[in-house]
């Protein structure tokens, strides 16, 4: 009885060791898995572009002769595509180094209503050039312990995709203020608006609407994924609401 007593304890001491095991592995394995889907998305995304440069470049090479009038359009093609790789490797080394928890932010106490005011000032510009509305209500002094060139490049993100789902004539509204203790950033357009099914998706990396798949300014469905990464890092909150065909509000708090 004592023997078959100790050999059943072994079996059950070794049973529910093997299975802490097993679970102590599950997140091992779950990231080893999202690493590994992220460098495929990542090496998928990259190919477009470059097969649209190597076809474009091998026309070009064919025919000698051609003037550069002539060649122009294959030329701003690969203009076009060279920037889209550009910004799409600056993406990705951001994501993977904010991965390996090796890109720490370099905060600073600035004035954050200035650098809202900053930004907003070349957006006037572009939304005099597309004939879109812009609104900016800014009040300061808004006073953050932060990563002054972080915070520009999420207000870039928000501002750009804000322009670019909305059709000329539509309204961006920029707001900025401080509520209680928090400070209260809202990007508002009148845009073509994300559908409930999209709509938890869209901080995903590599997620784009189908809307967006087609336009021709291509995106890398990266930047919200980073906006959400600079927010958080800072320790705010990222929120949306929106409505197909009527717009979209981005509202972060720090
Ligand atoms: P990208 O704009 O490069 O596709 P993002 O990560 O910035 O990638 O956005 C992900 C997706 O969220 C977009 O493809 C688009 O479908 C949707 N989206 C983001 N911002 C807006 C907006 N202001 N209006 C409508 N759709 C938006």
């Amino acid at each position: 009885n004592i023997v078959i007593g100790c050999c059943v304890a072994i079996l059950i001491a070794a049973g529910v060791g093997y299975y802490l095991a097993r679970r102590s592995l599950v997140p091992i394995q779950q990231a080893w898995q999202a690493q590994q889907q992220f460098v495929a998305d990542a090496s998928h995304e990259l190919r477009t572009p470059l097969a649209v440069i190597q076809t474009r470049t091998e026309l070009l090479l064919r025919n000698p002769k051609q003037t550069i009038e002539e060649k122009s359009p294959d030329i701003s093609t690969i203009y076009r595509e060279t920037r889209r790789l550009s910004k799409l490797v600056s993406s990705l080394l951001t994501l993977a180094r904010s991965d390996s928890n090796q890109l720490e932010l370099n905060r600073d106490v600035f004035d954050f209503d200035q650098l809202v005011h900053e930004v907003a000032d070349h957006f006037k510009e572009l939304a005099e050039l597309n004939q879109h509305q812009f609104h900016v209500d800014i009040s300061g002094p808004l006073t953050l312990n932060g990563d002054r060139e972080r915070l520009h490049q999420l207000l870039v993100i928000l501002l750009d995709n804000a322009f670019k789902y909305t059709p000329p004539s539509g309204t961006i509204t920029l707001t900025c203020r401080k509520k209680g203790n928090e400070i209260y950033l809202q990007v508002a357009d009148t845009g073509m608006g994300i559908s409930k099914e999209d709509l938890p998706r869209i901080f995903d990396r590599f997620f784009r609407g189908d809307q967006a798949r087609t336009r021709s300014d291509g995106g890398t469905g990266l930047g919200l994924s980073i906006a959400k990464w600079i927010v958080e890092k800072h320790g705010g909150k990222i929120s949306v609401q929106s409505k197909p065909g009527k717009g979209s509000t981005f509202t972060v708090r720090f």
